[in-house]
């Protein structure tokens, strides 16, 4: 059996008429960018993450650029953030002429370790930057105290934890500002780009709203160098039909990793994934830690299985960040991490036939 490592035909069948009337909606408003699609979204959004406010823009690394401008990041300032995390998180830092600085990840979770990060602050940190890795929440309660202790604001990279709680509050609601990715593959996809930055406070909102449409006060007066990275119609109006679909689709991933656990419990040399203390992570990647990972790729890919590796090398370790003069060795967790961990297919419409697939290949593939 084959198994895909993401079916967005799946998703998208069931609810293929909301989604049309919703494209065709824009299409006769011609409301094409930003617009009442941008804004229905924005308004549902925004109380889903526990906030206020949500500016909905073109992708979620515009979101976290954003939304460091807006907590005063700037140049020559430093941002504490993670080794192992998908590039933009370090992107955004380095768009607002600041420079990235890393601590090491939990070794049981891949998110940044609180601890680790207090002890890399400088008198020079303006932001602190965790992600809820893999649909994961990081400890934000320890972020949010370190940023109270410190006066350091917490911007939370929550690019892949849509829905996803801590304690009961919704990811999103953690720190001065939070950042939303609505990339296809996301748990809450668009049907191309799309990302949002939500907060509570009203003058950040005000700003990253200017800021996302060249900065524009009232039309054609610009009150500082802004961008265009506003979202399209037509990506507001789909998310707004597939948020409501949001908490289905979440449910069915904690079943479908409920489900791996069990099946996947027995078999040595696996390590299996594990959700920070008091989570309900949503499972936008399942990632379990093996020896010799790029032979057990293989193998799974030869027995027909959509395995992935969410990241092979870590950031302080990529050509790009070079001038940071970081060497290996540097964040033994992230490293590791980066070198052992490998995605299962993970959507909401696995089945069950199709995890056993995937099971029964990962016990072929780990074998020596
Ligand atoms: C996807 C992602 C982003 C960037 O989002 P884009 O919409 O692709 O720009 C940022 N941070 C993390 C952790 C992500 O997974």
């Amino acid at each position: 059996m084959k198994v895909p490592f993401l079916d967005l035909r799946a998703q998208h069948a069931p609810i293929r008429g909301e989604i049309d009337a919703a494209i065709r909606e824009v299409l006769d408003d011609t409301a094409f960018v930003l617009g009442p699609g941008v804004s229905r979204f924005e308004e549902a959004f925004a109380p889903y993450a526990g906030r206020k406010h949500c500016i909905g823009v073109n992708s979620g690394t515009s979101a976290l650029h954003l939304a460091l401008l807006a907590a005063g990041v700037n140049p020559g300032d430093e941002v504490l953030t993670t080794p192992h995390t998908w590039i933009s998180t370090s992107w955004a830092v380095s768009y607002c002429g600041a420079r990235p600085i890393y601590a090491d990840v939990d070794p049981r979770t891949g998110n940044l370790d609180p601890k680790a990060a207090e002890a890399a602050l400088t008198a020079r940190t303006r932001a602190l930057l965790p992600v809820d890795l893999y649909g994961n929440p990081a400890d934000l309660e320890a972020f949010e105290d370190l940023s109270r202790r410190k006066g350091i604001p917490l911007v939370e990279d929550a690019a892949q934890s849509h829905g996803a709680r801590l304690r009961g509050r919704p990811a999103g609601a953690f720190g001065a500002l939070a950042c939303f990715s609505f990339y296809p593959g996301k748990n809450l996809g668009a049907a191309g780009e799309g990302g949002a930055v939500v907060t509570d406070d009203n003058g950040m909102a005000a700003r990253i709203r200017r800021l996302r449409d060249h900065a524009q006060e009232s039309r054609h007066r610009h009150a500082e160098i802004g961008f265009n990275y506003r979202m399209e119609g037509i990506q507001g109006a789909v998310l707004a039909v597939k948020l409501r679909h949001l908490d289905g689709w979440n449910a069915a991933r904690r079943t479908a990793a409920g489900r791996y656990r069990e099946l996947l419990a027995g078999i040595r040399g696996v390590v299996l994934p594990e959700p920070t203390p008091g989570a309900e992570p949503v499972w936008h990647l399942y990632v379990v830690r093996v020896q010799d990972r790029d032979r057990v790729l293989a193998r799974l890919k030869e027995a027909g299985i959509g395995a992935a590796v969410h990241y092979p090398h870590p950031v302080h370790l990529q050509p790009a960040y070079a001038s940071l003069g970081h060497r290996s060795g540097a964040f033994p967790g992230a490293e590791s991490f980066a070198a052992e961990c490998l995605s299962l297919p993970m959507f909401a419409e696995i089945t069950a036939e199709q995890q056993e697939a995937v099971a029964a290949a990962l016990r072929d593939a780990v074998r020596p």
